[in-house]
């Protein structure tokens, strides 16, 4: 048994600091503690933020999206071109998209890719509602904005199988150069994709 150098509610802030994405015990540990030395700076109004987060915030009934109104932000705002859909797998796909001030349309969250190994099947994800929004005769665009992995291409193949009867154009992301890359540094995957998805100058 490791030593305990604290009381339980201290270890057990530490552990659910811990359970956080990119926090391992050590910088949980670390975390914990600088919440409590800012105990009236930051500790408690982040518990307060959580405690409103929990309070108010939902999952929109249309794309999926997470936010404190119901259909979303996003959903509702009537400058946004309602005729495409820009299909991602997660609200944080969404969320860089929209830092990126990438395209003013609406959106479609999956909730993840297909997995086979995983036990992902098109069940668990938010397929059905997509191929029902893609029928809405305003939409005559469906981006697939997946990840350029096995299974998010692997999705994007299935979803534009099931959506042949819609009346949309489907697209998907380019894949090649990020923008600031070097040739010499890329992959052989990446070179041959951006050469086969050349567009003219
Ligand atoms: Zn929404």
């Amino acid at each position: 048994m490791p030593a305990v150098a604290a009381g339980p509610e201290i270890e057990r802030l530490i552990q659910l600091l811990a359970r956080l994405p990119g926090l391992g015990p050590r910088s949980a540990r670390r975390a914990a503690l600088f919440l409590i030395k800012k105990r009236e700076t930051l500790m408690a109004p982040l518990a307060a933020a959580l405690q409103t987060a929990i309070e108010k915030i939902e999952v929109c009934r249309v794309c999926g999206n997470i936010d404190t109104q119901n259909p979303c932000t996003v959903c509702t705002d009537a400058r946004r071109d309602p005729a495409a859909i820009v299909v991602v797998a997660d609200v944080a796909d969404l969320w860089a998209l929209e830092r990126a001030r990438a395209i003013n349309a609406r959106y479609h969250v999956l909730g993840g890719t297909l997995s086979p190994l995983d036990g992902v099947g098109p069940d668990d994800l938010s397929i059905a509602a997509l191929v029902k929004r893609a029928h809405d005769p305003a939409v005559n665009e469906i981006i697939l904005a997946l990840n350029a992995t096995v299974d998010g291409q692997s999705t994007a193949h299935y979803i534009t199988d099931l959506l042949h009867d819609a009346k949309v154009k489907v697209t998907r992301l380019a894949h090649g150069v990020p923008v600031g890359g070097e040739l010499d540094y890329l992959d052989e995957g990446t070179l041959a994709a951006a050469i086969r998805s050349r567009t003219p100058f």
